[in-house]
């Protein structure tokens, strides 16, 4: 079996990446203009791509897991942080799931030197 290039991997990743971004900002952009169906096929084409390539960042706190609709806070999720528990809510407004992400607390940093 003949070796892969690892520069060619590396140029579709990049190509990956960039078809990636161009298709969230398209999402966004049918979101604002009230094409919801639009802007979940360009999500979900977007998810496939990153989930196929392995892109990092990954898109689990942009696309809604449920309903595949980009999370655009203030027009299709809200976002609320939980105090007590420490960590941010995401909630989409569409279908009600929501995801949870933990944030570091304050104080942990140590004092160094
Ligand atoms: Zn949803």
């Amino acid at each position: 079996m003949p070796r892969r290039n690892p520069k060619a991997k590396e140029l579709t990743q990049t190509i990956a990446k960039q078809r990636m971004l161009k298709l969230i900002s398209f999402s966004e952009s049918a979101i604002r203009n009230g094409n919801l169906e639009l802007s979940r096929r360009y999500s979900l084409m977007a998810s496939r791509i990153q989930s196929h390539y392995r892109i990092r960042p990954s898109l689990r706190n942009k696309v809604c897991k449920q309903c595949k609709t980009l999370l655009v806070p203030g027009v299709t999720a809200s976002v609320r942080l939980s105090s007590k528990n420490r960590y941010i809510v995401l909630k989409c407004l569409l279908c009600g799931k929501e995801s949870h992400k933990v944030y570091k607390k304050q104080g942990t940093r140590t004092l160094g030197a």
